[in-house]
């Protein structure tokens, strides 16, 4: 039990911090420094590394410990009692691992970085779909700056992201000195449309956002389609990328097609890309789709009979972002239902989800679904009736896109979103349409969710 502990602390941290919305500064003052010190029986023994300890301790024993318990349970399925904390001078010295370098240290890199743990190469399923770009993605892992830029294509949900914060994990764990920075195209696109606003006209700002850009060793910029064709992003980013190339910096682009398929990608653009390597990543074929579906169960301890594994293989063909849906899906009304996971189970659940002709249905559920992920909430939150900031307006912008994209009423798009008065719908579409037109930004978040819930 202490090898799993210890091999998924980094893990346990990261979904405690997701899970449970903990802001990045609690994050990196109370639990980047919790390091797993011993465990016995039901007893977990952790010792606090950071500043004020005895302050700290009484904190994270308030506040921390709950969600620590259940996040360990949910990742191992073990339950522990009781957790204990030590300051570090409690710890005798012959207990410490000098040579290796501290997990908090390296949670902490990939937290600035904005990546994901998760997302690592021991979790990607290699099939012929993605061997090349799973080849070419660990070589520049091993030695990046050597195959510049690394283009990785290919449609939605399957596995672009996973194969880029895996490159920027890898390289994290494996040299200490590099500095990675991973962004979405839509906040690199965010970011410089509220500089340009805010039009500082001594320049502060943009120098702020090219050194944050251009000071970094590896720098992957993911779903770069959002960018092509928005000039002025598309100029400062030409201007990012070559600064890096020059200085033989990596650089890792994702996109939903290949340069050449971009009507509106400068040539210039499209020439350095073509110096570099571009590979792509395909449907998985069967045997890597029940692969991709049994190490899934395996991370998160499901018991699931190889039947249910292949019918979902099965049906669920094009995607890995569905196939993953289809078995959270079982699961979930497996645990509600306190049933086991059987296949008569599976095809009950998906038999809505299973039309193999049907075409993309744009319903408020879709909305919901594609708008949480998109800001990082949960659908359960999003339904609740949380209103912190981030819940309240990741709702509103669901309300205005069903009104926009669908043909709900307001009763309609309130029951979707269990709401019960309309009125708070009519608010909420009011107010991001009124945002959209007062900011540019927004107007950039909502056109890229109608792309992503609408693909051409
Ligand atoms: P994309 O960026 O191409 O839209 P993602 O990287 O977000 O797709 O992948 C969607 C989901 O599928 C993620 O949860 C990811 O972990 C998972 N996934 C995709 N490909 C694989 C794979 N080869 N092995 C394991 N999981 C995968
Ligand atoms: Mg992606």
């Amino acid at each position: 039990m202490y090898d799993v502990l210890k091999s998924n602390w980094d893990n346990i941290l990261s979904k405690m911090k997701n899970d449970y919305e903990i802001t990045d500064v609690a994050f990196r003052t109370w639990i980047i420094p919790l390091s797993l010190h011993s465990i016995d029986n039901d007893t977990i023994t952790l010792v606090f590394n950071g500043e004020a300890p005895n302050m700290a301790i009484g904190i994270i024993k308030n506040k921390y410990m709950i969600p620590l318990k259940v996040v360990i349970e949910e990742l191992t399925g073990k339950e522990f009692n009781r957790i204990t904390i030590l300051e570090p001078n409690a710890v005798s010295n012959a207990l410490e691992e000098p040579d290796i370098p501290t997990p908090s240290k390296i949670i902490q890199r990939q937290n600035e970085a904005n990546l994901n743990p998760i997302y690592n190469f021991d979790s990607f399923i290699v099939g012929s779909n993605n061997n090349m770009a799973h080849a070419v993605a660990l070589a520049v892992a091993e030695q990046p700056g050597t195959y510049n830029p690394l283009f990785i294509y290919g449609g939605v949900g399957l596995g672009k992201t996973h194969l880029m914060h895996a490159i920027g994990n890898y390289i994290i764990e494996n040299n200490d000195q590099l500095k990675v920075l991973y962004t979405t195209s839509e906040s690199f696109t965010n970011e410089l449309i509220d500089i340009m606003r805010n039009g500082k006209k001594d320049n502060t700002d943009f120098s702020e956002f090219r050194n944050k850009y251009r000071n970094v060793d590896v720098f992957m910029i993911d779903d770069i389609q959002f960018i092509i064709g928005k000039d002025r992003t598309q100029e400062e980013f030409f201007h990012t990328f070559n600064d890096l190339y020059m200085n033989q910096k990596q650089i890792i682009i994702t996109s939903d097609k290949p340069p050449k398929d971009f009507l509106l990608l400068e040539d210039r653009l499209k020439s350095r890309f073509s110096e570099g390597i571009t590979v792509d990543i395909k449907s998985p074929e069967y045997e890597t789709r029940v692969a991709i579906l049994q190490k899934r169960a395996e991370l998160k301890h499901y018991d699931i009979e190889d039947s249910v594994f292949e019918y979902i293989a099965d049906n669920i063909v094009s995607n890995v972002r569905e196939l993953e849906g289809a078995l959270k899906k079982i699961t979930l009304f497996a645990s509600l239902s306190n049933s086991k996971i059987t296949l008569p189970l599976a095809q009950d659940v998906l038999k809505d989800l299973i039309n193999p002709d049907s075409t993309i249905e744009v319903d408020c559920n879709r909305i919901i679904e594609i708008v949480s992920e998109h800001f990082g909430i949960s659908v359960t939150d999003l339904l609740s009736n949380k209103k912190t900031k981030n819940i309240a307006y990741t709702r509103q912008v669901c309300m205005y896109l069903c009104k926009q994209l669908t043909e709900e009423t307001y009763a309609g798009i309130g029951k979707a979103l269990n709401r019960k008065d309309h009125s708070t719908i009519i608010h909420g579409v009011n107010k991001i349409a009124e945002e959209i037109e007062e900011n540019a930004s927004t107007k950039n978040n909502i056109d890229v969710l109608i792309k992503k819930i609408n693909p051409e």
